[in-house]
């Protein structure tokens, strides 16, 4: 496993009042992992009615390797859009993403949108609240999928880790026929399988009842937070958020740290 510990840093809190535009709020607990996400300047709209609407402005943030952070925010803040330009699969208006993968630091922001896919699938790992398994493929296969694209060998590595999330008798099964839970498993195992930098989960349980949700959530965090990875989750969730590391409100284009009341609790 790539990443070590979980700590962030920098983020600006533009709306509060008299605050400079260039202020950064960094939390006391500044440790010695390493950073890993820098943001910088961030601006994102969309046309609309033949009008430009901003739908992120102004994002800085850092973000250390190990950290679980959850972002919150209404139906249509922006979360998912934030998360697609961390991803590289949208490219932002104005602003900078930089990775440091591997010893380099790499400025997502300023490659093709076809390095950008080069370096997601190396990377990172992505989740969706709707699974977006591929109808066509066994359960084994979508797992394998990221290694094939990749160009690695698959090793028995994609049977070991759908056996790891509780799916290993399933593995010649279509994704139709199975639960929204084991498909989501099926999702996180396909996200994990090529060890990535950096998990991104996009409502993973918003569309789970609470019960499978909550197993769900247990098996993402245990695989992910449990074993020194970086996280970032947008949820609509606060029960998820309170075992977050950091919590990112996403309002009015804006990125708002809560400045929570404990800190380092276990997974
Ligand atoms: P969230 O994930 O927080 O619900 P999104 O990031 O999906 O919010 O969307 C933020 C805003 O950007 C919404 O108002 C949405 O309608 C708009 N938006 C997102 N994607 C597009 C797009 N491709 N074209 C136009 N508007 C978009
Ligand atoms: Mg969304």
């Amino acid at each position: 496993m790539r990443a070590e510990g979980l700590r962030a840093e920098g983020l600006r809190s533009v709306d509060e009042p008299g605050a400079r535009p260039d202020a950064t709020v960094r939390p006391a607990h500044t440790g010695s992992s390493a950073l890993l996400i820098e943001i910088r300047g961030l601006r994102k709209s969309y046309a609309e009615a033949g009008r430009t609407r901003i739908v992120l402005d102004a994002i800085d943030l850092d973000l250390r390797a190990g950290e679980f952070v959850c972002l919150l925010g209404k139906s249509g803040s922006g979360k998912s859009t934030l998360l697609n330009l961390i991803s590289g699969i949208d490219a932002p208006d104005a602003g900078d993403v930089t990775l440091h993968a591997d010893g380099e630091r790499v400025t997502l922001t300023t490659l093709s949108e076809r390095a950008r896919t080069l370096f997601r699938r190396r990377n990172i790992g992505i989740i969706f609240q709707f699974f977006n398994l591929i109808p066509t493929l066994t359960v084994v296969e979508n797992v394998r999928l990221p290694l094939e694209l990749a160009g690695r060998a698959d090793g028995g590595a994609a049977a070991e880790l759908l056996a790891a999330v509780g799916l290993g008798d399933r593995l010649d099964t279509y994704p139709d026929r199975l639960s929204g839970g084991e498909q989501q498993r099926v999702a996180i195992a396909r996200a994990l399988i090529h060890d990535p930098l950096l998990i991104l989960a996009d409502e993973p349980t918003g569309n789970l009842d609470d019960d499978t949700g909550e197993s769900v959530l247990e098996l993402l965090l245990r695989l992910t937070r449990g074993a020194g990875k970086t996280l970032i989750m947008a949820t609509h969730a606060p029960e998820i958020a309170a075992r977050a590391d950091r919590v990112l409100h996403v309002v009015h284009g804006h990125l708002q740290e809560e400045h929570l009341q404990k800190e380092g609790q276990a997974v």
